[in-house]
């Protein structure tokens, strides 16, 4: 504890990502994508003129905004990019959850949500999981602060339909409602064709996980005019936005190639049931999934051990030590290669 600390940040607890381990170890913990980014990635890391790189980047970002609007079918005034969604997210606690009343999260969600609370000073009304850990969102009240909610849930891996969004939004009109997408791509529904009839919807997207770039750091937004605004506003403070001209170039490069982003999600999706269904007959319950990650648990077998016998024999997933998930692991959807050393490291430990 420093006395420079302003007391905000001394009640901090920062938020601790997976490892990234020095070793050569299967890396099953942060959610990344096992396939490399699309070939035209390549391509413009070796054609760039580096003499671009003397100048300031466009400060609005126009080319990538406008590659993602096409994407999305909006207007480029309807989205909004920052270096990874994280960034993003921070923005719009800034912009719109620092209210009067709380903001209504999942008790169990993305982790950073809680940090994001504490450093802006947001109250948070955690709402429990239903009994099939589904995000409740009928407990999401109308006169909150505001709501957040990851869409796969992040470490559940259920996804709400865009139906039941919908719902949700014909009863919370006056607050953002923020719905976080970083998994969407592994067989969720995306809640963007809804922006056009509600200016209180935000959805945020990443690069990092179907789009293979983790290690660029792009996230974006997608909502109102109002919204994308108000985040607008916001980032005029920083120096985070825009992109970096290496990084737009190469987002527009992967956000183009089609033919590989699906091969690659669809790819991931058959292994994640195929390790569904080998992990079920190891007797462990593998809550259903729609993003590139399970989360298991096994009756007889605890999850701290199991994590460690797996670090050990060279196997790195996720044990959250906290009340709610202190039984289960959550597990990356490698290559079909690093699911087989996975299942069958497990067939060992768990034999
Ligand atoms: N939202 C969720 C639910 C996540 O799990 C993550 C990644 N850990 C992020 C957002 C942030 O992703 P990035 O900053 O890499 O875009």
């Amino acid at each position: 504890m420093s006395k420079f600390w302003s007391p905000r940040v001394r009640e901090l607890t920062p938020y601790i990502p997976g490892e990234q381990p020095r070793e050569r170890l299967i890396k099953l913990n942060t959610n990344e994508n096992p396939y490399p980014p699309a070939p035209g990635v390549g391509a413009v890391l070796r054609d760039f003129p580096t003499d671009h790189l003397r100048l300031y980047p466009d400060p609005e970002s126009r080319a990538l905004r406008e590659a993602l609007a096409r994407e999305f079918g909006v207007e480029v005034d309807q989205v909004f990019v920052g270096n990874g969604s994280d960034e993003v997210l921070a923005l719009a606690f800034q912009a719109f959850f620092c209210q009067p009343q709380p903001l209504e999260m999942p008790e169990t969600t993305y982790s950073f949500y809680p940090v994001y609370c504490r450093l802006y000073g947001v109250e948070r009304r955690p709402l429990p999981l239903t009994a099939d850990h589904e995000v409740d969102l009928a407990a999401f009240s109308s006169d909150s602060g505001g709501a957040i909610f990851a869409n796969p849930n992040a470490p559940t891996g259920h996804g709400h339909s865009r139906e039941a969004i919908a719902e949700l939004l014909g009863r919370v009109t006056d607050s953002v409602v923020l719905v976080d997408e970083a998994y969407v791509d592994f067989g969720g529904e995306s809640a963007i064709p809804l922006v056009a009839g509600h200016s209180n919807l935000l959805v945020t997207g990443t690069f990092s996980k179907s789009r293979s770039l983790a290690g660029l750091r792009l996230g974006y937004a997608v909502g109102s005019r109002e919204l994308i605004e108000g985040l607008t506003r916001v980032k005029d403070s920083f120096n985070s936005y825009p992109i970096d001209s290496l990084a737009s170039a190469v987002a527009i490069a992967a956000l183009e190639d089609h033919e590989h982003f699906e091969a690659c999600r669809e790819k991931v999706i058959t292994t994640r049931e195929r390790t569904r269904t080998r992990m079920e007959r190891l007797g462990f319950t593998v809550l259903p999934s729609q993003a590139n990650f399970v989360l298991v648990t096994h009756p007889a077998h605890d999850a701290a051990q199991l994590f460690a016998g797996l670090r050990e024999r060279g196997i790195l997933v996720r044990h959250f030590n906290t009340e709610a998930l202190r039984d289960y692991l959550r597990i990356t959807i490698g290559t079909e290669d690093e699911m087989e050393s996975l299942v069958e490291t497990l067939e060992t430990l768990c034999g």
